[in-house]
């Protein structure tokens, strides 16, 4: 590789505050329309990941504040569940009207809590109340198979009912979006839930309650902040919990399905991701790598689908290399303030901060070299540089394992066999693309793939209407789209005997 292509990526500081001290939510559990305290004393820093600053403390719940919030959802559900879809539908179109009035502090938020860019912050606030809108509609329009006489004398009726109580765990990527994929269609489909943000994210989940508190009724929506281990697993556990869904890595989703066994209650898991980008010689190239460079590191590519595993035909691999790290060389790194072409934030800890750079650390000593980025930035802060690693041997860790930083691999193949084989050779299945100019080529090759989501000559494009989720590792459910709705929702068999 050229070495003239390796450049250090510079880090730009911020100025000003992101958010006024009055405009934090309450730092306490949101249980039955209020906030209440914990019943524990035990506290969370919840840290700025762009200065390593304590922005404040949340409290870490207990078992018992769990219990308290479940029986909260079970008071609420017994009316909740009698609601129709219209009457559901006009309160969640509310919720979404009033995210919207307040775009601006929830965005601003969820940057000073993970030192995401403010456009990206935007972005999710935006897709937030999407989520909300499209579940008001979709809720409305779910439907079930038309009854019918299938056995002498019988008439078959379907119904279409809430699973219940929701437990729900979220991760700390994108705090408020995935409270909104799960929140949303939970509710759509008549049930009540409890949700545990992430215990470094928690500030946007606890504000969009404190803003739709006077909305919903009490109890359909709970929150309790704080650990996995403690108040994750008494979600999974609860026997008063009919489904819990977890987003997030794959070893809490073994182990919420594994506390789940004990009642034998439902489970929705998203997890994680190691998206192969297949790029064929017949490709168009420089579209690949403009694309790429937004689908690689959106939100830093601490991103489940993120297009970090490059597989290229050997023919064009080089050209293609140049042009990719062309665009990476461009990205501004910086603070949420440092200005609005900032496009890359920091690490969201200082554990994932050296969590990512380890795998950078492990891949150099293998030899593997960077062509641009490779390491960590100057501080404060938990900044890594725009990494693309090139010539990695197939089966080496960092093309194995979720890095969940802002690094892509590069590897070559051969012939198309062979780049199927490797595509599908990684423990995930959540989201693959293919690139290339041949019509037949981009329907087959799809259909070989073993990923929930396959793009063809495009990467990490979402819409609320179509559904995500994984295969393999990547976990089983699906959020967003009506197949979302039908997770969220049982059917039951009515059959009337007519016979004279
Ligand atoms: P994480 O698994 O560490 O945490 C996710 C949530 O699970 C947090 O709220 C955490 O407190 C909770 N948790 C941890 N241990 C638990 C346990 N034993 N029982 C119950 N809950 C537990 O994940 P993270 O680091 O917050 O998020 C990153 C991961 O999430 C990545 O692997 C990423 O790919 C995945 N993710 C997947 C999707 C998707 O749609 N498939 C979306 C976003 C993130």
């Amino acid at each position: 590789m050229n070495p003239t292509l390796t450049t250090a990526a510079v880090r730009r500081g911020q100025k000003g505050g992101l958010v006024a001290s009055g405009e934090l939510p309450p730092l306490k559990h949101f249980i039955e329309g209020v906030f209440v305290s914990s019943s524990g004393a035990t506290t969370t820093k919840i840290v700025n990941p762009s200065d390593a600053s304590v922005i404040c403390e949340v409290p870490e719940g207990t078992a018992e504040d769990v219990d308290r919030a479940v029986a909260a959802a079970k008071r609420a559900q017994t009316a909740w569940e009698q609601t129709t879809p219209k009457e559901r539908s006009d309160l969640i179109h509310r919720v979404a009207d009033r995210i919207e009035e307040h775009a601006d502090v929830l965005a601003r938020l969820e940057s000073l809590n993970t030192g995401k860019p403010l456009a990206t912050s935007q972005d999710d606030v935006a897709g937030t109340v999407d989520t909300f809108r499209f579940m008001a509609g979709a809720g409305r329009a779910l439907t079930s198979m038309a009854a019918g006489d299938y056995a002498q004398g019988h008439t078959s009726v379907i119904l279409r009912e809430p699973v219940g109580i929701v437990g729900v765990v979220t991760p700390w990527n994108y705090p408020l979006l995935m409270a909104a994929w799960k929140i949303a269609p939970i509710l759509a489909a008549g049930n009540s839930l409890v949700i545990k943000p992430s215990e470094q994210t928690p500030l946007t989940t606890l504000k969009l309650a404190e803003l739709i508190s006077d909305l919903l009724p009490a109890g359909v929506l709970n929150i309790v902040t704080g650990q996995g281990p403690s108040v994750g697993t008494r979600l999974a556990e609860h026997p008063d919990i009919d489904l819990v869904a977890l987003t997030g890595s794959v070893n809490s989703g073994r182990s919420v399905a594994t506390a789940a066994g004990s009642t034998v209650k439902r489970v929705h898991l998203e997890l994680g991701g190691k998206a192969p980008v297949v790029i064929f010689a017949d490709a168009d190239l420089a579209a690949a790598a403009e694309s790429l460079r937004a689908a690689s590191y959106w939100n830093s590519g601490q991103e489940c689908g993120a297009a970090c595993r490059v597989l290229v035909h050997e023919s064009v691999a080089e050209q293609f290399t140049e042009l990719f790290v062309e665009q990476v060389r461009s990205f501004v790194i910086g603070d949420p303030l440092a200005g609005d072409d900032v496009e890359i934030g920091p690490m969201i800890s200082e554990a994932h901060f050296h969590r990512v750079s380890g795998f950078l650390d492990r891949a150099r000593q293998q030899g593997i070299p960077a062509a641009i980025g490779g390491g960590p930035l100057d501080g404060p802060g938990f900044f890594i540089a725009p990494t693309v690693l090139t010539d990695v041997p197939g089966g080496s860790e960092v093309s194995q394992e979720e890095i969940f930083g802002p690094v892509v691999t590069v590897e070559t193949f051969s012939d198309e066999d062979e780049a199927i084989a490797r595509a599908n050779e990684v423990d995930y299945g959540l989201s693959a693309s293919v690139w290339t100019g041949d019509a037949a080529r981009s329907l087959d090759v799809p259909r070989k793939l073993h990923f929930g989501t396959v793009w063809v000559n495009s990467h990490l494009v979402l819409a609320s209407e179509v559904p995500w989720g994984g295969f393999k590792g990547s976990g089983y459910g699906r959020d967003l789209s009506i197949y979302a709705l039908e997770d969220f929702s049982r059917t039951k068999h009515v059959m009337l005997n007519h016979t004279r």
